[in-house]
């Protein structure tokens, strides 16, 4: 049943129409607002920013100094409205501001209503992972978007969903989960880490024969790589769902190739939430201005103009704990025309983002590297570590210490990678002052000259 036409969860007794319980309710009065403000036009869209970020920025002044000092020299006054003149004028804020400020950055004095506070790491897959601080209701409206990213899609609430990602145990748990399962009722999710190999991947899809594939674009290319030369074809598959990586035009042409289906790509970062949702009837982004406002800017830090191609420069609306005020993503974008779906949220034509190189063992088999950032950041004195696949049993860990690493680091460190990457690879060591960024200002975490 399609999302659209489906009836919510509703309290025992009632079967139409629904009275959801109370978060729900919340989630589907948003979704309401939400769906109303998508159609507004960008001078309205944008008014409603600036209140919001006025909001933001007033309560950044007062619970944060390092804000306060930031926003006193761009000329903002608390008692007066911000002004888009004055939030042009306030410096960008660079990932290495925000490692470098930790705590600093975190207001010492959250609303209650704004729930607990609550923290994690971003992906290593952009350099050093960066700390960040939320709070339950900037999740809340994560979830909302969540919501919103269904809707647009008309999903079948009653298909079956696989997600291989990072992070992730062989599992079939019984509903899509939050937010979607706390609003309507929802089948199966199958869930994969995606350091399986990639043929007992498609394996796996074939046995649990699902509707809805979400991974990250690199495992998905492989994927459909892998369907085409076994000839094997997943028959329920609806829909690709794409996150966390770039995603090159021709591997929507594949999808369609290998199994007669689109693909849905999500542009999201983990300590901003929602940047920007595909279009619901084209291939490029709707950023979502609700959450986020987005700024795509040239060499010079002045706004691109259709066409253009320029930095990403994100300040998040709704994040009380730690706003992030002009930070740059270290992403670039190319600035869409405005879409003719009539939809007022601007648009994002593509994203030139992350994009991941598979690990490859001696034996054939290949996947999604990961590096084990986690633990090395929070245990080995390394800023920044880039591992290039130089064979089938070489790997060179270019890093960039804090102190020079000691011959028990580096064999922690190397067994933490050879656990991460899942084979015993020979590793060389290298040492950097700077691990310059490719063509195009991305970092990749993980090379490979192999094949
Ligand atoms: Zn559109």
């Amino acid at each position: 049943m399609n999302i659209n036409a489906a009836t919510p969860k509703s309290t025992a007794g009632i079967v139409w129409p629904a009275l959801p319980e109370p978060r729900a309710a919340a989630l589907l009065a948003l979704q309401y607002q939400l769906e109303q403000t998508e159609w507004w036009s960008a001078e309205a869209l944008r008014e409603a920013q600036m209140n919001q970020l006025g909001a933001l920025l007033h309560h950044a002044y007062e619970t944060i100094p390092f804000y306060r000092k930031r926003l006193s020299a761009a000329g903002y006054q608390p008692n007066k409205p911000l002004t888009a003149e004055i939030f042009a004028r306030i410096p960008l804020l660079r990932r290495s501001e925000i490692q470098a400020q930790g705590k600093a950055l975190l207001s010492q004095q959250v609303h209650p209503a704004h729930g607990r506070v609550t923290t994690g790491v971003t992906s290593g897959s952009m350099g050093r992972p960066i700390t960040y601080f939320g709070t339950e209701l900037a999740q809340y409206f994560w979830q909302a978007f969540t919501l919103r990213e269904h809707v647009w899609h008309g999903r079948d609430i009653m298909g079956r969903m696989a997600a291989i990602r990072s992070e992730l145990d062989d599992a079939v748990a019984p509903t899509w989960g939050p937010p979607t399962s706390m609003v309507f009722p929802t089948v199966s999710c199958a869930t994969l880490g995606v350091r399986t190999d990639v043929s007992a991947q498609l394996d796996w899809l074939l046995k649990h024969e699902v509707e809805y594939l979400l991974s990250y674009p690199t495992n998905v290319r492989a994927l459909a790589e892998a369907s085409l030369a076994r000839k094997v074809q997943l028959n329920r598959l609806l829909e690709v769902r794409t996150l966390g990586e770039m995603v090159d035009p021709d591997l929507r042409a594949l999808c369609r190739q290998a199994w007669g289906v689109g693909l849905v790509d999500i542009y999201s970062a983990r300590e901003v939430g929602y940047l920007a949702l595909q279009c619901p009837d084209h291939e490029h982004y709707h950023v979502q201005s609700e959450n986020v406002l987005v700024e795509v800017l040239d060499d010079h830090d002045n706004p691109c103009a259709v066409g253009e191609i320029g930095r990403v420069v994100v300040s998040t609306l709704n994040n009380f704990a730690m706003p992030l005020i002009r930070y740059e993503i270290l992403d670039h974008a190319e600035v869409g025309a405005s879409c003719p779906c009539g939809r007022g949220l601007p648009v994002l034509k593509r994203i030139l983002g992350r994009q991941r190189n598979m690990v490859t063992f001696p034996n054939g088999h290949r996947h999604w590297p990961s590096t084990g950032y986690k633990e090395w950041s929070t245990r080995l004195p390394i800023l920044q570590a880039q591992i290039v696949q130089r064979s089938l049993t070489i790997v060179e860990a270019k890093l960039v210490p804090t102190r020079p690493l000691t011959p028990a680091d580096e064999t922690e460190f190397a067994a933490i990678l050879h656990r991460s990457l899942g084979y015993p690879f020979e590793i060389v060591f290298s040492y950097h002052q700077k691990i310059p960024r490719s063509a195009g200002g991305k970092f990749e975490d993980f090379l490979s000259e192999v094949g």
